[in-house]
């Protein structure tokens, strides 16, 4: 699976373009900002979406979705059923505060458990809620690596202070699943730089280890 990141907009959100080489559909994870950016890469490596995925429903992940749906309509919107009606909603998703003109909708939800398969790629839906109620972390277990959205950050985690987040949620998210994947895998985060869930498990300063994952430190 190739893997491109594009940094759009002034958040400077992570979209992700995962595609295989010589196969004509693939994933558009979080398209924030810059629709002509996003289709103008797709046209470049010729690939059409089969699916746009949300890790959730802040303006700055999905601002790009009605762009991108009206280039192609056959692309399926799927985000996490909690945060859809934030999806659809301007001022709760922040999207009209962030510049955003038109509301996206889901054409279906996302919930645990769920497999994405596009071809050769299989992404699979781990509920990280606690950023937002929705949100969503996407899973290429067989690439070793993790689409976290603004649930963990390199070094950080997401803020739970607007509405639907949650510290105690995140935490739990955090600890309870993320942490228990292998140490090894990348963490592509919604926001900056990525990562890999060892380095967080041993120094994220907001979410430590717990006990039944701390299986790296000694004594
Ligand atoms: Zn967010």
């Amino acid at each position: 699976m190739e893997i491109i990141n594009l940094v759009l907009g002034s958040y400077e959100t992570n979209c992700y373009i995962l595609y295989e080489p010589g196969q004509a559909e693939g994933i558009v994870i979080d398209p924030g900002f810059e629709p002509d950016t996003i289709i103008g890469k797709l046209k470049a490596i010729g690939v059409k979406p089969k699916y746009i995925l949300a890790t959730h429903g802040h303006g700055d992940h999905i601002g790009a979705i009605p762009a991108l749906k009206e280039a192609y309509p056959e692309a399926q919107v799927l985000v996490h059923a909690a945060d859809a009606p934030m999806l659809e909603n301007s001022s709760r998703s922040f999207l009209n505060a962030m510049g955003g003109t038109q509301a996206p909708r889901a054409d279906g939800h996302l919930k645990e458990g769920d497999e994405i398969i596009c071809g050769a790629i299989r992404l699979r839906v781990i509920h990280t809620p606690g950023h937002t109620a929705g949100g969503v972390s996407l899973l290429a277990e067989d690439n070793g690596c993790l689409f976290a959205g603004d649930t963990l950050f390199n070094g950080s985690v997401g803020r739970t202070d607007l509405p639907g987040g949650n510290f105690d949620q995140l935490e739990l998210s955090i600890q309870g699943k993320l942490y228990h994947l292998p140490a090894e895998f990348t963490v592509y985060t919604g926001h900056g730089p990525a990562t890999s869930i060892g380095k967080e498990k041993q120094s994220n300063p907001f979410v430590r280890a717990d006990s039944s994952t701390r299986d790296d430190i000694h004594g």
